[in-house]
């Protein structure tokens, strides 16, 4: 089948601005009208798609493209909710999908109403073409990923897996190009770090504040939180990031490829983040290299005079792979020592997958094939996404979102930022490089 790359890239275009139009914001989410809009596109080419809804207003849709069975399916998985937006703080209107200067802006553009319009127009395409796959493909479009994914990939996993079982996913965030040491290398999610939000408490006498005394709830927890907030945890290397600092110390080769792989090392790695300082690098290199913990809610006290005989702080934990709730609070005992108890607020998996595979190496093949000279490698996220929830069904996820953009295109700043906006060029390079991996991979 020859496409018409020119008109297919028209009709995404369309697509992106009817979803932007629907206000998604969650909270409260509503993406009962997005998943709709979906389900009619989709059944008017001739799928069968389901909505799932998990709470009133809170739509899921999921479409399957049937091969002959030789394989296990791949699931395409995307969510319809997104993050508020302040319109104030906007140059147009974040729920108008306008096209301006070749752009296409509206909350969602790029996180990630543009990736469901590409997985939409990969099932269109498929099912245009009668193409013969040898495993299905799976279309999940869903709510409430930016709220921890309860009403949407959550509610898929414990609901209705057999909707969704796969081999592997393709989902948010990937396949985008950064320039790092004069090269471009478009980064394909395999790993993201664990949460560990935890509540941490110091128990002390209470008393009247006219006679102050050193068993202080207050004073106890406030001195742990600044020793929390000053703290560097201990170094870890992990699988998945030694193949993300390969991958782009290759790519980029000389000096600045050898200060990147000295991050793998395990006494020489302060001296390269030390490097990378005068870059917006050094913090995400040094989230990926160890767990780390924001302290960010304190409870204390209610009265001037009183001093209270508790106090608690929320910290926001982050693990590693390899890690779990038990080696960050020890850790984190380390640091303030004994005395305060943890428990747990919110704990999601660290997840690591291997980028050897035939998956990735499809996608590495398409990129290369797009944009001759880039490189690509693995991405280990400091965040996390709802490839936590179906890696409960086992289902490995990468990001691949591809998208082609200018270099001066601040795309990280412009996620859950003002002025959220997509290329049309980038969501065309993404529409084809989407379609072509899917029926690559799948054939
Ligand atoms: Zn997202």
């Amino acid at each position: 089948m020859t496409i018409d790359w020119q008109s297919i890239t028209d009709e995404a275009v369309q697509h992106l601005q009817a979803l932007i139009r629907i206000d998604t914001t969650n909270p409260p989410g509503n993406e009962q009208a997005a998943a709709d809009c979906l389900a009619q596109l989709l059944a008017r080419e001739g799928y069968a798609p389901v909505v799932l809804t998990s709470a009133p207003g809170r739509g899921n849709v999921v479409a399957r493209y049937k091969g002959r069975g030789d394989a296990a399916p791949l699931l395409l998985l995307s969510h319809l909710d997104v993050v508020p937006a302040e319109p104030a703080q906007w140059e147009h209107n974040p729920f108008g999908g306008e096209i301006v200067d070749g752009m296409i802006w509206g909350r969602g553009a790029l996180d990630m109403k543009s990736i469901v319009t590409m997985q939409l127009m990969t099932m269109l395409l498929l099912q245009r073409g009668q193409i013969p796959l040898a495993r299905d493909v799976i279309f999940a479009a869903t709510a409430d990923e930016e709220a921890g994914g309860e009403y949407g990939a959550g509610f898929l996993v414990e609901n209705h897996p057999e909707l969704i079982r796969a081999e592997h996913a393709l989902s948010e965030f990937g396949g985008f190009p950064l320039e790092f040491g004069g090269r471009t290398i478009y980064f394909c999610q395999a790993a993201e770090k664990g949460f560990c939000w935890l509540r941490m408490r110091a128990r002390g006498q209470p008393g009247h504040g006219s006679m102050p005394h050193p068993d202080n709830a207050t004073v106890k927890l406030a001195e742990a939180v600044g020793k929390l907030g000053r703290a560097r945890l201990p170094y870890h290397r992990t699988q998945a990031v030694t193949e993300m600092i390969h991958g782009m110390a290759n790519a980029i080769g000389g000096m600045q490829g050898a200060v990147l792989r000295l991050l793998l090392h395990p006494t020489l790695h302060p001296l390269a983040l030390r490097a990378l300082a005068s870059s917006s690098f050094e913090r995400f290199f040094y989230a990926l290299l160890h767990n780390t913990v924001s302290p960010t809610v304190l409870q204390a006290g209610s009265k001037t005079n009183v001093i209270p005989s508790e106090a608690v702080a929320e910290l926001d934990g982050r693990t590693l792979p390899g890690q779990d709730m038990e080696s960050l609070i020890g850790e984190l005992e380390a640091v303030i020592g004994p005395g305060f108890e943890f428990e747990p607020i919110h704990l999601g998996p660290p997840l690591a997958i291997s980028s050897e595979t035939v998956l990735f190496a499809t996608m590495a093949r398409v990129l290369q094939r797009h944009d001759p000279g880039a490189a690509v490698a693995p991405l280990m996220m400091a965040g996390g996404t709802d490839a936590k929830h179906i890696a409960r069904l086992g289902i490995p996820c990468y990001g691949f979102s591809p998208m082609r953009l200018p270099p001066e295109f601040n795309f990280l700043a412009m996620v859950h930022g003002h002025n959220e906006r997509i290329p049309i060029d980038g969501l065309a390079f993404g529409v084809q490089a989407l379609y072509e991996v899917v029926e690559e991979y799948c054939q």
